[in-house]
């Protein structure tokens, strides 16, 4: 069983696995789409932001171009304040100067910037590729951000001033514009997003063509999978990149508990694959033992003498042993399905066993239940023999079942009834013994006297047996004492008992008879034995004679023992007067 279970579970783990494979894998690449979703959210507010400001402090350089162009020949207070006016309505322009033919004329605020006055763009090295192409394109160019001589980073914004003047249409010069770049990313409040790694680049307003000048450069590697946006703007374009300082989180923070959840089914489902394997081995064993219960039972039922018989409630067989067939003579598929009374007991039976199953499907109870019981039953041949029977019930599914065993008892009531007789009878004569006789005696006194009916009794003494046996032997002696038994038998009346109650010596009990009745029965009887003789192989026959003493019940007050000792005191007369005579 516990290799089995480790198997099915195995299978489940697999299961589980790839499901919690795949929900992390989901769950996961959700919660990274998410980042990246909220990475973009915040930089797209601050991208919006920037380009704000840097088109409208562009848009200062193009104002001021044009109001030179309609103006090219304003003097150094016009520009000063007009330029006053400009910077107090935007506060990111650090300084706002213009360049008539390259050559920087006028510039504001004077106060810091004076040794910018006459310089020519043409000497600058470093700026006056860009200038020059300020001229060529017609159009404003952004330069930087830079690192500016007084200090801090600056966007210079530079437009050409073309004169629209009539007659004299022309190149008048370039207007140039500082744009305070720290100041431009304090107002957009680019490090209030702590919990993201920036990084800008574009200098000159190349775009993501152009060089990294805020953050880690390394941020625009593709491996970073960092947000990219780009900031567009009047004649150029930044690209903005950003990603969580910590890095993408490649888990979902709460992708532990889906684990622990998935964990947690996975035991639930493997505890209750283990108990129903349990319960499945345990109903295995169960099963398996009651099928060597039922070997063990069959093996007994075929073995045993005794027959096994089981009915329903309504008296149909059920089961039927082999010993039963062997009894009953009926075979298993001929007792099967049929009454048991009526294919086994007596007729005589019939009724009481109707009333008694009936009785036992209503309450399981009957006079046959939990006893030993004889009784007679027939088999297929129609003979009946008598049998000993136990019968236990069941209930199942609320129907009575009854199972008896049935055991032929022939031989023993046999062996029981030869007891019976070698207890009672004297083996030598088959006349009733002296112990039988006595009971015989008193009880049918008992009932003379009851009914004052006359009873006699008669002793019997063989005379000089002694001799008999000393002449011709005790075995002789022995055959004689048979004759002598036979004889009384053969003057007996079918009411009457003969019993040999000594060595030689016999008694007579004569139901319904009187002294003067027993007197001539007793006469009868010597005579008889006197004139009896008794053949002898390979002898003369011998002959003999008996002294008979008589008596009557007379007194009620009388038992047993006083009948048979009156009975005595006459044998006594008898033999003291000669023997071979009758006294009373
Ligand atoms: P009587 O009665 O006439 O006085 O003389 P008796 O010889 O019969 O004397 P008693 O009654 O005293 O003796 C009985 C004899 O019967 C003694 C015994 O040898 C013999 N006897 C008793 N039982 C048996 C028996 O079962 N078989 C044989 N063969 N002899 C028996
Ligand atoms: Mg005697
Ligand atoms: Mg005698």
């Amino acid at each position: 069983m516990i290799r089995r279970f480790v198997k099915i579970s195995g299978f489940i783990f697999a299961g589980f696995l790839v499901m919690d494979m795949f929900m992390a894998y989901q769950m996961n690449n959700g919660y990274q789409n998410d980042q990246a979703m909220a990475v973009s959210l915040k930089l797209s507010v601050i991208r919006a932001h920037i380009e704000k400001e840097i088109t409208q402090n562009l848009l200062l350089v193009y104002g001021t171009a044009n109001f030179i162009s309609v103006n090219p020949d304003l003097s150094q207070t016009e520009f000063q304040q007009y330029a006053k006016g400009v910077m107090a309505r935007q506060n990111l322009l650090k300084n706002l100067g213009a360049a008539p033919d390259f050559v920087i004329k006028y510039i504001y605020p004077l106060e810091g910037n004076r040794q910018m006055l006459g310089v020519d763009y043409r000497q600058l090295e470093d700026q006056w590729e860009l200038v020059r192409q300020v001229r060529e394109t017609g159009d404003m160019v952004v330069a930087g951000p830079l690192q500016l001589v007084q200090g801090g980073r600056g966007l210079i914004g530079r437009a050409p001033v073309v004169l629209r003047t009539a007659g004299s249409p022309g190149f008048w010069g370039v207007v140039s514009a500082v744009i305070d770049v720290d100041r431009l990313f304090a107002n957009v409040e680019i490090d209030k997003l702590e919990d993201l790694e920036i990084a800008i680049r574009g200098t000159d307003g190349t775009g993501d063509r152009g060089e990294v000048f805020l953050g880690d450069r390394s941020l625009f590697d593709s491996a970073k999978n960092a947000v990219l946006m780009n900031v567009t703007f009047p004649s150029g374009a930044w690209q903005i990149a950003a990603r969580p300082k910590r890095g993408w989180a490649t888990h979902h923070p709460f992708s532990w508990v889906m684990h622990g959840l998935m964990a947690l089914f996975f035991l639930t489902v493997v505890f209750f694959v283990f108990r129903s394997l349990q319960d499945i081995a345990e109903r295995k064993r169960v099963a398996l033992a009651l099928k060597k219960e039922e070997r063990k039972m069959r093996a007994m039922l075929e073995a045993s003498y005794d027959a096994y018989v089981m009915i329903d409630d309504e008296e149909t067989i059920l089961f039927w042993s082999p010993a039963a067939g062997k009894m009953f003579g009926w075979t298993n598929e001929e007792a099967m399905g049929q009454k048991v009374h009526s294919l086994i007991a007596p007729s005589r039976y019939h009724e009481d066993a109707a009333r008694g199953i009936e009785q036992f499907a209503r309450t399981g109870q009957g006079r046959l239940l939990n006893s030993v019981l004889e009784l007679e039953a027939c088999r297929k041949t129609g003979e009946c023999f008598p049998v000993e029977m136990t019968v236990a019930a069941f209930r199942n599914e609320g129907r009575y079942y009854a199972v008896s065993s049935v055991r032929d008892i022939t031989r023993r009531k046999k062996a029981q009834k030869e007891l019976e007789k070698m207890a009672t009878t004297d083996s030598l004569t088959g006349l009733v013994n002296r112990g039988h006789f006595m009971s015989l005696a008193e009880a049918e006194i008992q009932r003379s006297l009851r009914y004052a009916r006359p009873l006699s009794i008669l002793m019997i003494d063989a005379d000089r047996f002694k001799n008999i046996n000393d002449t011709h032997g005790h075995d002789i002696g022995d055959k004689v004492l048979q004759a002598l038994g036979a004889t009384l038998e053969s003057v007996l009346r079918s009411t009457d008992t003969a019993g040999r109650i000594g060595g030689e010596e016999f008694a007579l009990m004569l139901p319904e008879t009187a002294l003067p009745a027993a007197m001539a029965l007793a006469e009868r009887l010597r005579q008889t034995v006197e004139q009896k003789s008794i053949p002898m192989s390979g002898g003369p026959p011998i002959s003999f004679t008996v002294s008979i003493g008589v008596a009557a019940l007379t007194d009620p007050s009388q038992g047993i023992d006083d009948l048979l000792k009156r009975a005595d005191q006459a044998l006594y007369h008898a033999k003291s007067s000669g023997r071979n005579r009758v006294a009373s």
